[in-house]
């Protein structure tokens, strides 16, 4: 009954402990990272698989370690004239490239080229295929005045999701780029990125809000442009789904919490076409004949790729990874509608219970803990696998850590509630073994068994224990008068009555027909005898009801031997006390024999 007890009291702690560290925001976050770093196995895998398919329409233009030196070399410092810039774009425009994009900031005008910026304002003014970026941060107004955006860079959105807030991307201020670009053309996007809490960039804000408007990404802006103009998608009214789905000209893309896109990797770097930044230069300046590629229909990503000029990021797939490349990932997956699908909470616990029910029914089909154990690990590594393919093929994120620690806990508590089921048979099995129907006292076995432990730890410890056996005086005669019946029922009465007068720990047996026997633990021959009295005086005293209503007067006789002094044997001290319930017998009944 005490460990009944014990077990519920653990099983009822361990839920609460489960539920208020997974209510814990902190625990929670622990599990969201692991959850993410399963996520980036599963990416990691994939790709070392080999590249996988993706759009081949970009090309980047790597500002890499070689050109950063050749620029050093042959012009003299760094950073670029601003007029290379545009001169290198003009080049590319002839060859009618869908887009180029500026994955650069041009932040403050250099002295030596306030006709540099010039030429890079018009640049933008005449090809209307040209992106440039800027970055939104949290600088305070003392240092920089946040300015006024003009009204067509941002987006207009119709949000009918309650779990996407784009105010969770939210800033108060935005770096300064060059005098005249950010009123020259709509093409501006930003390149704020959005990690993950340990510091990994898994996913990209499709629109950050400022001053209570929504302008887009970078990556974002050069994706829409291309669906628009290739795809004919209409992207002037987006609108997001109750299901967090935003869609893009028929297209579903999902969008996380913060509204962004959860990227899908393609490969390792440079799993893009590059182009370095120096062989372009050389080719706009003739020095090279050809460079094997046709910028027709491409989208063109000016972007750093050199370690040194601070563009490294983390993600998933690879430690050191350019954010120019972490652009391509993101239009790409923007152009191909490949960004990861997280499933809605309810298809998550709807998993959940799928699998915990697969715990269960294994738990109880199983007697072996340990094959159920492996069984239930197959079953989830089986899932894991599955999670991995969805993943790879249809670009969806099945969650692997809460499904598997809910079905983990219902392991446990299936065990636990079918090891309580199990004791809860053995006792029921043990008693039916140990006791009498009909009194409900210990049977004769038990009795047997019960003399000879009492003798061995009576002689090991050196102590006393005494036997009371008795016998109901005239019961045949009861019996004759009342009927069977009657007989049983003083039975009961009798054995219930021995129960409340002697200690917990004494023993009463039903030692055969009527006759009981009463095993008092650590009890000297005098104060037995006394027991015996009192039991004597009660049994003789108490009304007895019998069936027909009416009340009848019972008697006993009883007989006491003790240990060692009446013997050292069960059989001696059985014996002993018999011969003392006979002297009752003979000497007149209702009474303790001497
Ligand atoms: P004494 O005072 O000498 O003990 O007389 P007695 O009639 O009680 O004699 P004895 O102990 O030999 O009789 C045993 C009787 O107890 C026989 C039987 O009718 C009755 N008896 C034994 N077991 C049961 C039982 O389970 N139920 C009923 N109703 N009677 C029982
Ligand atoms: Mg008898
Ligand atoms: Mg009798």
């Amino acid at each position: 009954m005490i460990k009944k007890i014990l077990y519920a009291i653990w099983l009822v702690l361990f839920c609460v402990f489960l539920f208020m560290f997974i209510k814990d925001t902190n625990f929670h976050n622990f599990l969201v990272m692991i959850e993410n770093r399963t996520f980036d196995m599963r990416q990691s895998i994939a790709v070392s698989q080999g590249v996988k398919n993706h759009n081949d329409n970009i090309v980047i233009i790597a500002i890499d370690d070689a050109s950063y030196e050749y620029i050093l070399e042959n012009y003299g410092e760094w950073p670029i004239h601003r007029d290379l810039y545009s001169k290198l774009a003009t080049y590319i425009e002839q060859f009618n490239p869908q887009s180029i994009v500026f994955d650069l900031m041009f932040v403050k005008s250099l002295n030596s080229s306030t006709q540099a910026d010039e030429q890079l304002v018009n640049l933008v003014k005449k090809y209307p295929n040209v992106f440039v970026a800027m970055n939104f941060d949290n600088q305070e107004e003392s240092l920089r005045k946040s300015p006024d955006l003009p009204k067509n860079l941002a987006l207009q959105v119709n949000n009918n999701s309650e779990k996407v807030d784009f105010s969770k991307n939210s800033y108060s201020n935005c770096r300064k780029i060059i005098d005249g670009l950010i009123n020259s053309t709509k093409n501006i996007g930003l390149t704020n990125v959005s990690r993950s809490d340990d510091g990994m960039l898994r996913k990209m804000p499709v629109l950050l809000q400022y001053k209570g408007n929504l302008y887009p990404q970078l990556g974002f802006r050069v994706g829409l442009d291309y669906l628009n103009k290739v795809k004919n998608a209409d992207t002037e009214n987006l609108q997001i789904d109750e299901h967090s789905n935003l869609i893009i000209g028929g297209k579903k893309y999902f969008l996380d919490d913060d509204g962004s896109l959860i990227l899908n990797w393609y490969g390792p770097n440079e799993t893009y076409q590059y182009i370095p930044l120096y062989k372009l230069i050389q080719l706009a300046d003739g020095k090279l004949s050809d460079l094997d590629i046709d910028f027709n229909g491409k989208i063109v990503l000016f972007g750093t790729t050199a370690a040194s000029l601070f563009d490294i990021k983390s993600v998933p797939v690879s430690k050191n990874y350019p954010g120019v490349e972490v652009q391509a990932t993101y239009i790409n997956n923007i152009i191909d509608g490949t960004s990861i699908i997280k499933l809605d909470k309810p298809i998550t616990a709807a998993i959940s219970v799928l699998l915990s029910i697969i715990t269960i029914l294994i738990v109880l089909c199983e007697n072996s803990a340990i094959v159920g154990a492996l069984a239930t690990l197959t079953i989830y590594l089986v899932y894991v696998f599955l999670t991995y393919f969805v993943m790879r093929y249809f670009n969806i994120w099945l969650e692997i850590i809460y499904p598997f620690l809910i079905a983990l806990s219902t392991f446990v508590a299936a065990y636990i509630i079918k090891y309580l089921i199990k004791s809860k048979d053995f006792e029921q099995q043990y008693k039916l073994a140990t006791t009498d129907g009909l009194t409900e006292l210990y049977n004769h076995r038990y009795f047997q068994e019960q003399m000879k432990q009492m003798v061995d730890s009576s002689e090991r410890y050196e102590t006393q224990f005494s036997l009371i056996i008795l016998d109901i005086d005239f019961f045949k005669k009861f019996n004759d008068t009342f009927g069977h019946q009657a007989g049983d029922s003083i039975l009961r009465q009798v054995a219930l009555t021995l129960k409340r007068n002697v200690r917990a720990s004494d023993i009463v047996c039903r030692y055969g027909g009527e006759e009981m026997s009463i095993i008092l633990a650590n009890t000297d021959n005098e104060t037995a005898m006394s027991t015996a009295q009192k039991i004597c005086n009660r049994i003789s005293q108490k009304p007895f009801r019998l069936p027909n209503g009416k009340d009848a007067s019972v008697t006993i006789s009883l007989g006491v031997s003790t240990y060692p002094h009446d013997g050292t044997t069960p059989s001696e001290l059985i014996d002993a006390a018999d011969k003392h319930l006979y002297n009752a017998k003979n000497s007149g009944r209702n009474k303790v024999g001497t």
